[in-house]
């Protein structure tokens, strides 16, 4: 995961000694979480000559009083820039719509609810200064997470590097530092179903990582339930993997040489030893096997016909509202 980089890449201090950095921030019904979130970020860059801040804040169609309170903010503090879609689109909607219009030189993208700690990107700025155009905040353990959750997780990672192409790095969400220059690559993706995870990994470029561990929610609740983390799975695996469509060329290949042997056996039997087996019986067997084994089949091709179906629609992956810029 981790990839050298050599001397002469180095950013000194001396060829620039501040930094542009924006906070990208996907918000959905978060009225009580951006306060907090922005008290942090303010404290910790206050008397940081060396980062010049902004916050762009992507609200995905809240339907509490999200966009009010930000607003608020942005009224206080001339960093905060809002984009506010035309509905919910999903975090990695809202991710790709912060991505594009953050102007920084260096974009972190990055939660609300402050189980990533902000302050951390004052390491990940000293591993860009190495030379690193990627910087993965990697969590170390993840108590806070339910067992239900470590589990899946776990599986997930499993089989999505196992059957996937490039594989994804464990225990590392979104939270990143990423040059301009990989921000502008994955900008250019024209996609519309975006799994960013595997974009990220897709992209490649120098990359390092950072430690953290991970905190509780720091208010309101989670927003991922089990409906949408196994949709966001599916979505991972069928977007960055075609083993699912290839394998059923290789299980059907299997089946019909199985059933060809099983047929040639019985009729051998019957011609050599002249016994007779009543007929039904391999009959319902091999209807209801085969007949389970095409629906499967038929899913899995509708699965990813439904993808290109979406994909050839060209339809952008959000729509901004309105971006609210601050008052100079
Ligand atoms: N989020 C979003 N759109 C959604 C769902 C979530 O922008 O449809 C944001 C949410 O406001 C938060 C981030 O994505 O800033 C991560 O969500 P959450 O903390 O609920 O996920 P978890 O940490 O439980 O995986
Ligand atoms: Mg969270």
């Amino acid at each position: 995961m981790c990839t050298r980089v050599s001397d002469n890449e180095r950013r000194s201090f001396d060829a620039c000694p501040t930094i542009s950095v924006s906070l990208v921030v996907p918000v959905y019904n978060e009225a009580e979480t951006v306060g907090p979130f922005l008290d942090r970020v303010e404290r910790m860059v206050d008397g940081e000559s060396s980062v010049r801040l902004e916050v762009v804040f992507v609200n995905d169609g809240s339907s509490d009083a999200t966009l009010e309170r930000l607003l608020e903010h942005q009224q206080q503090d001339t960093r905060v820039r809002v984009v506010d879609l035309s509905r919910n689109f999903g975090k990695e909607a809202a991710l790709t719509a912060g991505m594009r219009i953050a102007k920084g030189q260096v974009v972190v993208p990055i939660d609300v609810d402050l189980q990533a700690p902000p302050e951390l990107i004052f390491e990940m700025i000293e591993q860009w200064r190495q030379g690193y155009d990627v910087v993965l905040a990697r969590r170390v353990g993840r108590d806070t997470d339910s067992r239900a959750k470590r589990i899946s997780a776990t599986w997930f990672y499993r089989i999505y590097n196992r059957i996937a192409e490039p594989m994804i790095p464990e225990n590392v969400s979104d939270f990143r530092l990423m040059d301009r220059t990989v921000v502008e690559a994955l900008n250019e993706l024209p996609e519309s179903r975006r799994f960013m995870k595997g974009l990220f990994a897709w992209v490649g470029f120098r990359t390092t990582c950072v430690d953290y561990a991970c905190p509780e929610r720091a208010a309101g609740s989670s927003k991922f339930n089990g409906r949408r983390l196994w949709n966001f799975a599916l979505e991972g695996l069928t977007g960055f993997s075609t083993l699912p469509l290839r394998i059923w060329t290789y299980l059907g290949t299997l089946m019909v040489l199985a059933s060809f042997l099983y047929a040639s056996f019985i009729v051998l039997r019957v011609l050599i030893f002249g016994i007779d087996t009543p007929g039904y019986v391999p009959l319902l067997v091999a209807i209801t096997f085969l007949g389970g084994l095409q629906l499967m089949g038929i899913g899995i091709i509708g699965e990813y016909l439904g993808r290109t179906y979406l994909e050839a629609k060209r339809r952008p992956v959000f729509l901004v509202r309105h971006i609210y810029e601050p008052q100079e």
